[in-house]
């Protein structure tokens, strides 16, 4: 079987792996298509990041070489024998998340804060730059026949900005910014509309990601290399919104997120960093801001309420993953047309969708 495996920094190749072998409990799942995630692109560009290098992860005793792809869906093509609720032929989502089990955040239930946290396509059981992956029952969600089978790898996306939106303080008829119109800003933008915020603002220097953020539901959108963008939110807001969500992983964007937040906002902070940033803690202390953190998205024995959620969203047309897609490749274009094309500034893609 082929599969895009990780061997390291900028040595991505794509070759012959084994078939997966099918667990009592687990799902074979026919890849319909694996998006490239922003964390894939680090691990190219700047990697080894998360992937486990030296060490074996302690949850899948795997280090690289590892197959890739962890934004995955498609039809099922076998189950195992304990399996007796998921059938061949359905469409799933897979939700890559990877915990010990055993550690106080898995036995209070937050699988996704485990200490030994890991992702299917990052830290080993298999990838979704793959003909085929099997995956714990338990990892699948139902996909609905009502919406294209590769729009399935966008569940993980989305699930990110929705739990993000369900981490932040805000009420319907509230006020929100979004800094930075990348892939999971742009689900940020959905899920807080879908969350009923009455203005969103989408600050973004790109202007396709731009127009994206428009399209897809911000009502306001702000380009902070031609005006001062925090100025122009201030001002339109009286002093502020009552949340915001850093999505682009930069000093400038955190430090607006703080500074357009109202007094007793909310700040929710949604990046990974390659840098660390200088920040003002008067302006958290003083204007009593919150600022939390928000992590992939809910995970675990009983699955999580995000991608539970999402595929029906879909469904009903309250979340469009659609305009997010920029382009379709082929499994032996991934570094081509894939990393090399989303690293290149010069290129406009958002969400690009391997379908192997
Ligand atoms: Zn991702
Ligand atoms: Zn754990």
């Amino acid at each position: 079987m082929r599969a895009a495996v990780y061997h390291g920094r900028e040595d991505v190749r794509v070759e012959e792996i084994e078939e997966p072998t099918v667990g009592d409990g687990d799902v074979l799942v026919d890849v319909a298509a694996c998006g490239i995630c922003g964390s894939d692109l680090h691990e190219y560009a700047a990697g080894p990041i998360t992937v486990p290098d030296a060490e074996p992860h302690p949850v899948t005793g795997e280090r690289a070489p590892l197959p890739m792809g962890h934004e995955f869906g498609g039809r099922v093509a076998a189950v195992g024998s304990d399996v007796t609720d998921v059938a061949v032929g359905d469409t799933v989502a897979v939700n890559p998340v990877l915990y010990c089990g055993d550690c106080r955040y898995c036995t209070g239930g937050n699988y996704h804060l485990c200490e030994s946290l890991g992702f299917v396509g990052l830290s080993g059981n298999g990838g979704g730059f793959a003909e085929q992956v099997a995956v714990p029952r338990e990892k699948v969600v139902a996909f609905p026949d009502s919406v294209p089978a590769e729009h399935a790898a966008l569940v993980e996306p989305f699930s990110v900005g929705l739990h993000a939106v369900r981490n932040a303080d805000f009420e319907a008829g509230d006020d929100v910014a979004v800094f930075g119109a990348g892939p999971i800003g742009l689900t940020v933008v959905q899920a807080a509309v879908a969350a009923g915020a009455r203005t969103v603002y989408a600050v973004e220097p790109q202007e396709t990601r731009r127009d994206l953020a428009g399209e897809v539901g911000a009502d306001v959108t702000l380009d902070p290399s031609a005006m001062d963008a925090l100025d122009a939110l201030l001002n339109a807001t009286d002093g502020g919104v009552d949340a915001t969500f850093e999505v682009a992983g930069i000093e400038a964007t955190v430090r607006d997120a703080i500074a357009a937040a109202k007094h007793d906002g909310s700040v929710t902070v949604v990046s990974l960093f390659e840098e660390d940033v200088a920040l003002d803690p008067n302006e958290i202390v003083l204007g009593e801001r919150s600022v939390g953190g928000s992590a992939a998205y809910e995970a675990g024995p009983r699955g999580g309420v995000e991608f539970d959620a999402v595929p029906d969203m879909f469904a009903d047309g309250t979340l469009d993953p659609e305009p997010l897609v920029s382009d379709r490749i082929a499994l032996d274009d991934v570094v081509a047309a894939g990393f090399e094309a989303l690293l290149d500034p010069e290129r406009d893609a958002v969400k690009v969708l391997v379908e192997p």
